[in-house]
């Protein structure tokens, strides 16, 4: 049985729902994106992605602000200013590593995103291996167990929880992971994670209205995010199970919150997994799949041909 008071307040301490607050909106994770891939100037993330000026400035400003990017110019008459990663935003890397994997596995091919990344540290072409910082090996959701300890001070006073459910009213904000994710459904995959299966309970642990989690919870199963089932006991009552599209979003929603927690907020996070095999708190690390060795950003090159 689920402690639902419990499973609410950290949730809501989270510092993967604090992290999403701050970068998880549709622009902001598309912008972060394209610097990692290489854009460096305005004009390049304009006309990638399509963003409006005035989005894209005010999503710029606020990661130079977070010192997440820096300014440097590159003309100076017109003066023209261009954005590189800071040591801060390349702490970013692993969860751009896993937001990559997602969407080769489950994303609409964003045109965006480079096809193949070569490790220059092996010379081979690899894949990201989401691992165990203590003891390397492999590591997916089922090798962990999770225990919840509340943040107080990360705990939202209830007024803000009341916007929370407005603002999950407002409709999908899609982040970049396909269309199909956005910051609501990666909060309501880390509750089906932490043992809610239920209407009335996700609606409790995610203070969200009823009429605003129907539709989303039908969204998400139309898009292969979850799966709906009768229950066994009581055929009246639908139980929500993630898909492997949505479990697979595990990788991305353990790297950000562990850098939310370590290299943003300095402090630590709510939900606390331990790697069932090494018995250690479980810190992610990515690896390669080729080397075994960790994998930096400046070690990477990227094409659209596997070779
Ligand atoms: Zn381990
Ligand atoms: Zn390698």
């Amino acid at each position: 049985m689920v402690d639902l008071q419990l499973t609410r307040d950290a949730l809501l301490s989270s510092t993967l729902n604090h992290g999403l607050k701050l970068l998880g909106d549709r622009w902001t994770a598309a912008v972060l994106l394209g610097a990692f891939t290489g854009v460096k100037k305005f004009e390049d993330w304009q006309s990638q992605l399509a963003i409006p000026r005035s989005t894209l400035a005010d999503r710029l400003s606020k990661l130079v602000t977070l010192g997440l990017l820096r300014q440097q110019p590159y003309q100076e008459r017109p003066k023209r200013q261009a954005y590189h990663l800071t040591p801060a935003g390349l702490k970013l890397y692993d969860q751009v590593l896993m937001i990559w994997m997602w969407e080769r596995r489950w994303g609409q091919r964003s045109r965006t995103l480079p096809g193949y990344l070569r490790h220059q540290t092996c010379g081979k072409a690899f894949l990201p291996v989401l691992s165990c910082a203590a003891c390397t090996e492999k590591t997916g959701m089922n090798d962990l167990t999770f225990s919840l300890q509340p943040v107080p001070a990360l705990l939202l006073p209830a007024e803000d929880a009341g916007r929370n459910a407005r603002v999950a009213a407002s409709g999908s904000d899609g982040m970049g992971l396909g269309l199909r994710v956005d910051r609501w459904a990666l909060m309501i995959v880390t509750a089906v994670v932490l043992g809610c299966h239920y209407f009335d309970e996700l609606g409790r642990v995610l203070g969200i209205a009823s009429s605003v989690l129907a539709r989303r919870l039908s969204g998400m199963v139309e898009t292969g995010l979850l799966l709906a089932q009768p229950d066994v006991a009581d055929a009246r009552r639908m139980r929500y199970r993630l898909t492997p599209a949505s479990r697979d979003l595990f990788g991305y929603l353990v790297c950000f919150s562990t850098w939310a927690s370590r290299d943003h907020l300095h402090l630590p996070s709510s939900i606390r997994p331990a790697h069932k095999a090494c018995g250690h708190r479980f810190v992610p690390q990515v690896l390669c799949s080729a080397c075994r060795e960790p994998v930096l950003p400046w070690a990477v090159t990227f094409s659209d041909q596997p070779d």
